[in-house]
């Protein structure tokens, strides 16, 4: 176990490649690398521990810089990685890297797994108990990423006076993993709380903290070593104005803390006495890694690109000033029961040599006060003093009172202890005061945060409720609306039932006037009917009486021209004026014979013009009869020229057969002459024993063939002249044959007419002979009507006669006597006459009237049966309108109960909604985030501790 050592703060600096952007603008690549300590900028070199060029890897950087962190961690110290520079240098590249990328991941992931594996391969009675923390401080605020409700924690001193983040959650782990899920879930909180994350970060410091606490379950020994991985603001805010108004407030206070780290760095490289750590809580928090009990590196993050060259360097000075820090490093290491025993022992032996020395230097100066000069060797021996105390000390253990010792001293100020004690208490005091005020501080401005919360929860359900409020009062309206056009709807529907019902009054009004008129008329037609029957019976009785008045007249007459008669044969024996009337007579008979004369000529006119028609009538049937036999002469011709073609047509069959055997007979003819010529051949050969050369049997062959085929060709050539004659005939005969049947169409077609008119003329023919027959009717009828009408005359002549003889006899013989009688008679005939006459025209009236009403009555029906059709009409749409009023009145009321039902529950839904809302405020009883749960259980319950030696794994 080491005692406190003194140790200088490492600093490499790494320079990130040139990216896209400054590429495309051309920037230059301006850092030159000298060895792997000193990178050099426009001449001037600047040494560091390492350099690190653009394309040194992820690993690379691992593996030099922060590797070794690890050990130091897990053998009790503590370790800060610091990533400086301006803002895109590559801060968050190194510190963290593509997260869960395993070449692109930087130094916090990487050393996470390290120091996981390292644990897993130590001894087996480690018992590792390991907590992170992730915070961000952002305005000189410190906001708790793992819980976000925690946005402004306080900074307090532990009892060794170290500064902590109070009440920032702790979260226990167990494997890299679960490390992993913490910073996943801060940077995510990170992101989430603010609107520009890139912004953000640049201005943000990001610290995760991993606290790992160790212990010797077989020793007790407990080390603690406390790692902070830290990603600063871009340092170019430091020293920059210009900003206005807020962003100015901003800018301050985000320079704030960077320029106190600032100020913190030059005062711990300048050695003065007073360190700001207290100008920001930044710099409080790692106070302990500048210039305190820590291990700390500082990676200077620098970009290449000419365009940045001013910051590049003012952040390679700032490295250099922060590389002149010294720390004092020593062990975390809580004494067990013995080691406090010996720690104890020790002390008191070295108070006791501290006594002795004590008491030897008093003796010393006694002597030297009484005057009395002390010898060399009995003098005080400082050296030996010294030797005796540190062989004290060489003992197994410390204390971890350095650092607190190293910063009390003030050097050129000379204090009393009095003094001394007096300001340190004072100081201790004002600072536990600033502290308490911070807490209050933190505790404040949660409670703002919470209330804050609270309020923006309120707004939200304000204006949730509001946009409630708005749609139910939109809804409403449109209830209303709805409401109102049903409203109207139904007072359209009322009015519409009103004016059916007047409608239907109306209707109904008519359908009974129409009644009364139906009755009035029908009553009217009964009485008509009635009164027709009366006329009738009357007419009958009138008939009847008319009848008996005829009889009488009859009889009368009947008496009279017997009395007539009687006079006559009276009067007949004495002719009175016979000739005048005779002359009257003859008159009128001969206008009688002139009339027949008449008649009679136009009779014979008749009979000459029937004669005449008749002669027309046998000459057309001659010329018809002589048509027929030129027809049936035609026909024979048709016949016979048909009989000549078939005939035709069968010898050139017969021709054609001569010549396909012809034909046929060269054929064989042509091949007999080859056969006997071959033959010849053969015969002459053997005869003249092949004297004549093989050429000129053929030769001859060929003369005799020629001569063959020409008198055949011939041959050919004839028969085919004559097939080319006959061809032409049938043609010829075919052409005739078509002009003849045309021929005899023609002459059918006028046959056709002929008998047409034929017939026409005969039905002429016969009419005139009716009408003939009727004149010799008529003339006979004539003959008889002269005989009859002479016949009449005659007898009228001799009543005439008769009847004036009569009447002078009687005028001669009763011309005194009869003479009133006669007159009565007369007035009676008169009477009588009037009175028949009267009758016969109320008779003919009567008949009249019941003509016309019985022409009326159709009429009267017609009407009746359209008024009976009117009505059902009428009672039909009644009825509809009845039934449509009915359903109309249905709907409306179930609208009407639909729109109650709508409006009921609505209203209802709101009364429950406003008596009870949702508020996040009332779940008071829940946890708000469980992250504070499980860290408070995870503190409360002891968490299990991970165990060395692959326990955990
Ligand atoms: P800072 O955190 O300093 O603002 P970043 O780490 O976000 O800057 O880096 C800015 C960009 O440059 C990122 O896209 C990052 O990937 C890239 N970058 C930084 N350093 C390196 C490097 N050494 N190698 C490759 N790319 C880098
Ligand atoms: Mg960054």
């Amino acid at each position: 176990m080491a005692d406190p050592a003194e140790c200088t703060i490492k600093v490499v600096c790494r320079f990130r490649p040139l990216n896209k952007s400054e590429v495309a603008r051309g920037d230059k690549y301006i850092p030159k690398f000298k060895g792997d300590d000193c990178v050099q900028m426009a001449g001037k070199p600047y040494y560091f521990d390492r350099v690190f060029q653009s394309n040194t890897t992820q690993e690379q950087f691992y593996n030099a810089v922060a590797q070794k962190i690890v050990r130091d961690v897990l053998d009790g110290y503590n370790g800060t990685i610091f990533a400086y520079g301006q803002t895109s240098s590559g801060k968050t590249h190194t510190m963290e890297g593509v997260l869960h990328d395993p070449d692109m991941m930087g130094v916090i992931p990487r050393l996470v797994q390290d120091i996981f594996n390292y644990i897993y391969s130590m001894d087996e009675n480690l018992e590792f108990h390991i907590k992170v923390s992730y915070f961000e401080i952002y305005l000189d605020k410190i906001r708790d990423l793992l819980d976000v409700t925690k946005t402004n924690l306080s900074v307090h001193e532990d009892k060794n006076r170290v500064p902590f983040v109070k009440g920032c959650t702790e979260r226990f782990v167990c494997s890299p993993n679960e490390v992993m899920e913490a910073i996943d879930e801060g940077k995510n909180n990170r992101s989430v709380a603010v609107t520009n994350m890139n912004e953000h970060s640049s201005r943000s410091h990001s610290i995760f903290q991993i606290n790992i606490k160790q212990e010797n379950l077989q020793t007790d020994q407990k080390l603690t070593g406390k790692l902070y991985l830290v990603d600063l603001a871009g340092s170019e805010k430091v020293g920059k104005t210009g900003a206005e108004g807020t962003v100015l407030d901003e800018a301050k206070m985000i320079n704030k803390s960077l320029s106190a780290l600032g100020n913190v760095i030059s005062a711990l490289a300048e050695g003065s006495t007073y360190v700001p750590y207290r100008d920001s809580k930044m710099t409080r928090i790692l106070q302990d890694s500048l210039g305190g009990n820590c291990r700390t590196t500082m990676v200077i993050c620098c970009s290449p690109s000419a365009f940045n060259d001013a910051e590049t360097r003012t952040t390679l000075l700032f490295g250099q000033r922060a590389k002149t820090i010294k720390n004092t490093v020593s062990l975390n290491v809580e004494l067990t029961a013995e080691q406090w025993k010996n720690k104890w022992e020790k002390e008191k032996e070295r108070n006791k040599t501290l006594k002795n020395t004590v008491t030897w230097l008093e003796t010393e100066l006694n002597r030297w006060r009484g005057g009395e000069s002390v010898p060399v060797d009995e003098q005080f021996d400082k050296e030996k003093a010294k030797a005796e105390v540190n062989a004290l000390d060489t003992a197994p253990n410390n204390d971890k009172a350095a650092p607190t010792a190293n910063a009390d001293s003030l050097p050129g100020v000379k204090l009393t202890d009095a003094e001394k004690q007096k300001y340190e208490a004072e100081m201790a005091k004002l600072y536990k005061e600033m502290d308490d005020k911070d807490e209050e501080i933190n505790q404040q401005s949660q409670l703002a945060e919470k209330l804050n919360e609270q309020l923006l929860d309120q707004e939200e359900l304000l204006s949730s409720s509001r946009r409630d409020h708005d749609t139910l009062q939109r809804e409403l309206n449109r209830l209303l609306a709805e409401n109102e056009a049903s409203k109207e709807e139904v007072k359209e529907v009322l009015q519409a039932l009103e004016e059916l019902a007047v409608n239907y009054d109306q209707k109904s009004q008519e359908v009974e006037d129409k009644a009364q008129e139906f009755e009035a008329l029908s009553e009217e037609l009964n009485q008509k009917s009635s009164s027709l029957a009366s006329i009738d019976s009357e007419l009958q009785k009138l008939k009847e009486m008319t009848n008996h008045q005829k009889k009488r007249v009859t009889e009368m007459m009947s008496s009279l021209l017997k009395d007539l008669a009687e006079i006559g044969i009276a009067v007949g024996s004495n002719d009175i004026k016979h000739q005048e009337s005779s002359g009257l007579i003859d008159e009128e008979f001969t206008m009688a014979r002139l009339y027949i004369s008449k008649m009679k000529s136009e009779v014979k006119t008749m009979v000459k013009r029937s004669k005449q028609l008749e002669s027309t009538q046998a000459e057309s049937i001659h010329k018809l009869e002589e048509t027929e036999v030129e027809l049936t002469s035609c026909q024979l011709r048709i016949s016979q020229y048909e009989a000549k073609i078939k005939s035709l047509t069968d010898s050139l069959q017969n021709v054609e057969q001569k010549k396909r055997q012809l034909e046929e007979n060269v054929d064989s003819l042509n091949e007999e002459i080859v056969r006997i010529k071959a033959q010849e051949k053969v015969n002459t050969m053997e005869k003249e024993n092949e004297i004549q050369s093989a050429n000129e049997v053929k030769d001859a062959v060929e003369k005799q063939i020629q001569s063959h085929r020409e008198t055949h060709q011939k041959q050919i050539s004839s028969l085919r002249d004559e097939l080319d004659s006959k061809e032409k005939l049938i043609t010829e005969l075919q052409d005739l044959n078509q002009k003849i049947i045309l021929e005899q169409e023609s002459l059918r077609l006028e046959h056709e007419k002929l008998k047409a008119a034929d017939q026409e003329k005969s039905r002429q023919l016969q009419e005139l002979t009716v009408l003939q027959d009727r004149r010799e009717q008529a003339t006979q009828d004539m003959k008889g009507l002269e005989e009859t009408v002479a016949r009449e005359l005659q007898t009228l002549h001799n009543l005439r006669r008769l009847f004036v003889q009569d009447l002078s006899t009687r005028v001669k013989k009763n011309a005194l006597v009869d003479a009133d009688g006669i007159a009565v008679q007369k007035q009676k005939i008169s009477f009588l006459e009037s009175n028949l006459e009267h009758l016969t025209q109320v008779h003919k009236q009567l008949l009249r009237e019941n003509t016309d009403l019985r022409g009326e009555i159709p009429k009267m029906e017609k009407r009746l049966r359209a008024m009976v059709e009117r009505i059902k009409a009428l009672e039909a749409a009644l009825k509809e309108a009845k039934e449509n009023a009915a359903r109309d009145r249905k709907q409306y009321q179930q609208e009407m109960e639909r729109i109650k039902d709508t409006v009921k529950p609505k209203n209802m839904g709101r009364r429950a909604s406003i008596a009870k809302p949702i508020r996040p405020g009332q779940l008071s009883g829940a946890p708000m985030n469980p992250c504070i749960n499980r860290s408070n259980l995870i503190q409360n319950n002891q968490p299990a501790g991970i165990r060395g030696g692959g326990n955990n794994r």
